[in-house]
């Protein structure tokens, strides 16, 4: 039983971040990359990706009614992305956490060391995206890592709780 408790302790959460076209552009990657590792992520897998509008369509569906839809999809289809899964206990809210919120004006002055607030430019161009939830983050990551995820999981149990559980 307590070795149970060892391997429970030691649970990663995983969540999908991504460097969107702004901040790749903007050459932020180095910046973000530090911060996420400063705070604690490991990055688990990453992709470099120029998405196309099936893709931003799909990744984006919960949006699809909005009016500033069609605006995203341009944003994102507007050069590469850069996708990562995001791994360290309670990944999901802290890395929304560390992003800010959704309107870069707004990080700037309620979280300015926010993610966004750093790269700041308005409510559309944010630099970053991050999982709202674990369901999203499980849903987000099979999206961009068909088979690794499952992979990774095995890897992980097998690497943090080789014999004892
Ligand atoms: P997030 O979870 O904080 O990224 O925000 P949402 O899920 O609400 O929106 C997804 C993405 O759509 C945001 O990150 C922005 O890039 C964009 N977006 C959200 N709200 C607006 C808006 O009011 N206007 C425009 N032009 N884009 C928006
Ligand atoms: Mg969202």
């Amino acid at each position: 039983v307590k070795q149970g408790f060892r391997c429970a302790s030691i649970e990663k959460e995983q969540t999908l971040g991504i460097i969107k076209p702004d901040g790749l552009l903007s050459n932020y990657t180095d910046k973000i990359k530090n911060v996420i590792l400063d705070s604690g992520f490991v990055i688990r897998n990453e992709v470099s990706l120029q998405l196309d509008e099936d893709s931003v369509r799909t990744f984006y569906a919960e949006h699809s009614s909005k009016s500033f839809f069609n605006s995203l999809i341009t944003y994102m289809t507007s050069g590469p992305v850069l996708v990562m899964i995001l791994e360290k206990e309670n990944a999901v809210a802290d890395w929304r956490a560390l992003i800010g919120p959704t309107d870069a004006r707004k990080a700037k002055i309620t979280h300015p060391h926010s993610i966004r607030a750093m790269c700041r430019t308005n409510s559309e161009k944010n630099c970053v995206h991050g999982s709202d939830s674990p369901q999203s983050a499980q849903r987000e990551i099979s999206f961009f890592f068909k088979e690794k995820s499952a992979a990774v999981y095995v890897f992980l149990v097998l690497k943090y709780c080789p014999i004892s559980c």
